[in-house]
């Protein structure tokens, strides 16, 4: 989709951009934003970074080699662009995949030689079978009702919950809906299994595109309560639920994960310095980690290389504000959230000088504008900003009391207003946590624009007088 032309765009368009030619005190907030999301716009600094991170370490699961490459990486590019980069220490779980397979080695109708092979992947945190794998019919339920309505048959049965990702909904802005609903099975399908007797369970996978992938995850299983949990691909649940209509299925798995003990990591924390309010701070966000099957392009590379962006547009242009921007790549947001907890933890449980915190994980799709969980008196305020974002069709603003955002949610509850972009997200869930979740998905000009709408809003929080902050978060 093509923006809408702004006067400054179009000037600057097909040339490259001098940021020196750019730079300047701001006179006034408009001319400001106008700047940052002028410079975004034509900056690919944050598509370099994430082609960085992307193609040079890959996945970067917690305790992974490739979280800790991810680490140094992250504050050695932000180091270069001349801020001050502290690692903030994080224990992590260290979850390893191990041998994954399955078959379908028994079902009515079967000719003589014959089993069926079935895709999956280990979900994080789940139990290991015994490196010979286990034998054991297969129980589909499509809900968890369903799987209480058969709790006499469960015991010593792999579970298979049979659940759709609503991909006509995703296709009609409501992803996070649709994500919503059926990865409830997965973080709690396995441990209600487990309580249940079941020998191991699976799930369809979370996400639309049905390519056979599967999608990778947390279980929500918890130590000591484990059994072996994987995500098996749409296709092969479909086939085990029609297979399961003839008679009775068994499947011989095998998972060899391993749950290790805890791994030290970090958050990445840099600071751009506020001017004359340097301990209130906007924190400007993306998670390190991703998941082990794919370089996590999308979850979450463009979050936080869109971050470093705001911060490479802001040091270029010479640009102070007045409240320190800070920027976060929280560690762990996929299996455990640590990193947010121990930010949290570091402010001793005040947070009063957070003016606002944005994140950005929902993907790279198009962005149309921003949601905050500002209060409903505060949303007038931030019309300078949706005037500046509007020339690049990014003005929509969307007030809810409470985004939940994964990494600050914390920050959120204590009474922080949190921001993200309003974006398309209908195909993120073709990619998140797959194999398929890589650098190529991912439209340079739709990262511009995410780096564009953070700036803006990043500048905005950082120098604004009008009262937008914590008073009026409905409690
Ligand atoms: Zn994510």
């Amino acid at each position: 989709m093509k923006c809408r032309p702004s006067p400054v765009v179009s000037l600057l368009a097909g040339s490259l951009v001098s940021f020196s030619a750019l730079a300047a005190t701001p006179s006034d907030e408009t001319a400001a934003l106008a700047q940052i999301r002028d410079a975004a716009m034509h900056s690919d600094y944050a598509y370099e970074r994430l082609t960085d991170l992307t193609d040079l370490i890959g996945p970067r699961l917690s305790g992974s080699a490739g979280a800790a490459a991810a680490v140094t990486q992250v504050a050695d590019a932000m180091r270069k662009l001349g801020v001050k980069v502290t690692l903030q220490p994080v224990k992590v779980p260290h979850w390893v995949r191990g041998a994954e397979t399955a078959e379908l080695v028994g079902y009515t109708g079967k000719p003589a030689g014959i089993s069926q092979k079935i895709v999956l992947a280990a979900l994080g945190g789940s139990g290991a079978t015994p490196a010979a794998g286990i034998t054991a019919e297969v129980l589909v339920v499509h809900s968890f009702d369903e799987l209480k309505a058969h709790a006499a048959e469960v015991k010593g049965k792999i579970v298979l919950f049979d659940v759709p990702f609503d991909q006509d909904m995703a296709n009609r802005g409501q992803a996070g809906t649709a994500y919503g609903q059926a990865v409830a099975y997965r973080v709690g399908g396995p441990r209600m299994a487990a309580e249940m007797g079941a020998a191991a369970a699976l799930v369809r996978a979370v996400g639309g595109a049905a390519y056979r992938i599967p999608h990778a995850g947390s279980s929500g299983l918890e130590e000591g309560k484990r059994i072996p949990a994987g995500a098996v691909t749409i296709e092969d649940a479909l086939l085990m639920t029609r297979l399961v209509k003839r008679g009775p299925v068994t499947m011989h798995l095998t998972l060899t994960p391993k749950n290790l003990p805890d791994a030290d990591s970090f958050n990445v924390i840099a600071d751009l310095p506020g001017t004359d309010k340097p301990d209130e701070v906007v924190v400007i966000s993306g998670h390190l980690d991703s998941w082990d099957l794919a370089t996590g392009a999308n979850d979450d590379g463009t979050g936080i290389t869109s971050a470093m962006g705001v911060l490479a547009i802001l040091k270029k242009l010479d640009m102070k504000p007045r409240r320190t921007i800070r920027v976060i790549a929280w560690m762990n947001e996929e299996n455990g959230q640590r990193g947010a907890r121990a930010y949290l933890a570091s402010q001793n449980g005040v947070t009063e000088k957070h003016v606002g915190a944005y994140e950005d994980d929902n993907g790279s799709g198009r962005a149309f504008g921003i949601k905050a969980s500002v209060g409903t008196a505060a949303v007038k305020y931030f019309a300078p900003l949706k005037a500046a974002l509007y020339p690049i069709g990014a003005g929509g603003f969307v007030r809810e009391d409470a985004l939940g955002t994964g990494d600050l949610s914390g920050l959120e509850e204590a009474g922080v207003p949190s921001f993200e972009p309003l974006m398309d997200s209908s195909d993120y869930f073709n990619y998140h946590h797959t194999p398929a979740d890589t650098l190529d998905k991912v439209n340079p000009e739709n990262l511009r624009r995410h780096v564009a709408v953070m700036g803006a809003t990043a500048w905005f929080l950082a120098n604004t007088d009008a009262p937008i902050g914590r008073a009026n978060v409905p409690k």
